[in-house]
């Protein structure tokens, strides 16, 4: 190597480096007996679990956004490495899940999920990633969904408890536009205020009521509920409720028309495993940590002889992580 091209790089590895430690000033701190300087040099694309496992480490410990950036870029690679290759693609899928796990965006979330079942039809369940503060379980969803069916049914009494636990009145607030069908409205007063007007206070839905007339006694529809307990619902309340339970109790099925309506008219972008560097601006070639940067492998430099080949100035060094 001659001297200048050698202090070129010198000079550029220096004055890219940021404050603190050459990966990019993450705190985590190794678990192993390897620094993370030296666990980061030793991977090799040919073996993309090793990034996905360090990640994991990594972000169990992650705490500023450059630990973040650092673990996003490991699943990254990890993703990008291993998804065509023969038995990667679960790999990859667990990658994608990981990554999704740190993204801020919703639509990162959701395009990250389906790429994830696209590789991987395991992951092929009900997507409640979208909503970071809604966590909800199948029970949760079910409990849900039979709650609304008490009310209407004119069984409100039995759905009074139900809507008062947190992550019922949770998913209820979150999801409201399916039922109302506008943004900001939420439906959880309403369904409080019929839950508590039934049964009805007539016939305890009898739905026929007792009279004594002229010394007999007769059965007579419920003048109350009309022999129909239950809140009085127009064709799109009715509706709502319908999409607002397809939602919550379809998993693979679940209707493009609901999909839209709990997105919000969000737009959708289609889930390309070659755009997840973009989003996540990692430039996906440089997949080797060398001398505190992310670099690109040598032209000559397989895998074969990358562990002999210590030369590193033909390569275009990046701000790590
Ligand atoms: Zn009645």
């Amino acid at each position: 190597m001659s001297c200048v091209p050698y202090l070129t790089l010198v000079l550029v590895v220096i004055m890219s480096l940021p404050i603190g430690p050459a990966y990019g000033g993450a705190s985590v701190q190794p678990t192993g007996l390897l620094d993370i300087e030296e666990q980061l040099e030793v991977l090799d694309p040919s073996m993309p679990e090793a990034y996905f496992t360090l990640g994991e480490e990594l972000a169990a410990e992650a705490r500023t956004e450059q630990d973040y950036k650092l673990v996003q870029r490991l699943y990254l690679i990890t993703i990008l490495q291993s998804h065509d290759q023969p038995n990667g693609a679960t790999l990859a899928a667990s990658a994608c899940i990981a990554l999704a796990d740190t993204a801020r965006a919703d639509a990162d979330r959701r395009v990250l999920w389906a790429i994830a079942r696209m590789l991987d039809p395991r992951y092929s369940i009900r997507d409640w990633s979208r909503s970071t503060d809604v966590v909800v379980t199948d029970d949760v969803a079910f409990e849900t969904a039979t709650a609304l069916g008490h009310i209407r049914s004119g069984w409100g009494s039995r759905a009074v408890a139900d809507l008062r636990r947190d992550d019922v009145q949770r998913l209820i607030r979150r999801y409201s536009a399916l039922i109302t069908g506008t943004i900001q409205q939420n439906i959880l007063p309403e369904l409080e205020r019929q839950a508590k007007e039934w049964p009805c206070p007539e016939c305890r839905n009898d739905r026929v009521v007792t009279k004594r007339h002229t010394g007999r006694i007769e059965r007579r529809l419920c003048y109350t509920c009309g022999g129909n307990p239950g809140p009085e619902m127009t064709p799109d309340e009715l509706i709502g409720q319908l999409r607002f339970e397809s939602f919550l109790l379809n998993s693979r099925q679940r209707s493009w028309g609901a999909q839209v309506a709990a997105d919000l008219g969000e737009p959708m972008r289609d889930p390309e495993i070659g755009d997840l560097a973009l989003r996540f601006g990692v430039d996906p070639k440089r997949v080797l940590y060398r001398n505190g940067q992310w670099v690109e492998p040598l032209p000559t430099e397989s895998h074969e002889d990358a562990d002999d080949n210590g030369e590193s100035d033909s390569t275009t060094p990046e701000d790590a992580p």
